[in-house]
């Protein structure tokens, strides 16, 4: 049923429809646009950013940062072979990581740029780092036109109420034949299917968006760019532990999951791993959506 009152945050369309509850909060669906969104009022209040941005934020990031290094490594190894150095731009870059691995790994010559909303974040990656950090949201901070060779967001659109201001600011930073990375979660995954409600990277309301494969393409072609590069991938380790996730939830959540039904899931999962990775392939039905595009 369309909701008569309600207009989509991104397009403004009176075509809207509820599309799922989570924890309370209202997911809706826009047949115009075709993305995923969820109302949260509180984006920009204090406490929200007190409960979200708060050092069990900052010390999460850090305790996944082997796991979150070997991803950026790959990424790095990728955008090494598309692009030839210059200015790099990681737009939330939380701690640091990828730009401190991009300066220790790249093959290409790097002047390395950070954006971050967190104040904890921001401070922690301007000691970790070599890079320039700049605390606040990317469009208060006035970078000049044609800046950058490359901008990267891994894990920020979904939190971006104001998309199309986003888009269009780093389209306007980065150059012509400037290389855009993004990755997002993908809300039409098998894992968001298997967990339903428990979906890990429902994330609400700290995600505002959640997107799919085809409405993230669709988004980044409508902003004129060229997508040279897109995929659906898995962690095996996010994989496990949002399936664990899910068995807590229907057990009891305060029953510890014990290490033989953890070691069960893992061996099931790893049998059935091939299987999924070719379902991932053929249907774009991993848990993260990856775009590598060119600014035209
Ligand atoms: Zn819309």
């Amino acid at each position: 049923m369309t909701n008569k009152r309600l207009n989509c945050i991104y397009c403004n369309f009176n075509s809207v429809i509820l599309y799922k509850i989570i924890n309370n909060y209202k997911v809706y669906y826009c047949r115009n646009c075709d993305l995923r969104f969820t109302l949260n009022a509180a984006y920009k209040s204090r406490s929200f950013n007190k409960t979200y941005y708060s050092n069990n934020y900052l010390n999460n990031f850090i305790n996944r940062e082997d796991i979150l290094a070997k991803r950026f490594i790959k990424h790095i190894n990728l955008i090494d072979r598309k692009t030839k150095g210059g200015k790099i731009l990681d737009v939330g870059c939380g701690t640091g990581l990828f730009l401190d691995l991009v300066d220790q790994t790249s093959t290409n010559k790097w002047k390395l740029y950070g954006v971050e909303i967190n104040k904890l974040m921001c401070s922690y990656a301007k000691k970790k780092t070599k890079a320039f950090i700049y605390h606040g949201s990317l469009n208060s901070l006035y970078f000049p036109s044609n800046s950058f060779d490359c901008i990267t967001c891994f894990d920020v659109l979904e939190h971006i109420h104001d998309l199309k201001s986003i888009l269009d600011e780093i389209k306007r930073i980065l150059k012509k034949d400037g290389l855009l990375v993004i990755q997002a979660p993908n809300s039409n995954s098998i894992m968001a299917y298997i967990c339903g409600d428990f979906w890990d990277w429902w994330s609400v309301p700290d995600h505002i968006y959640h997107f799919t494969y085809k409405s993230l393409k669709r988004l980044i072609e409508n902003f004129n760019f060229s997508i040279n590069l897109i995929y659906t991938w898995d962690d095996n380790i996010d994989f496990i532990n949002n399936i664990l996730g899910l068995i807590k939830s229907k057990l009891n959540k305060s029953l510890l999951i014990s290490k033989a039904i953890r070691m069960l899931i893992k061996i099931i999962f790893y049998v059935v791993k091939p299987l999924l990775g070719l379902l991932k392939k053929l249907f774009n039905i991993g848990g993260l959506t990856v775009i590598y595009a060119q600014n035209k």
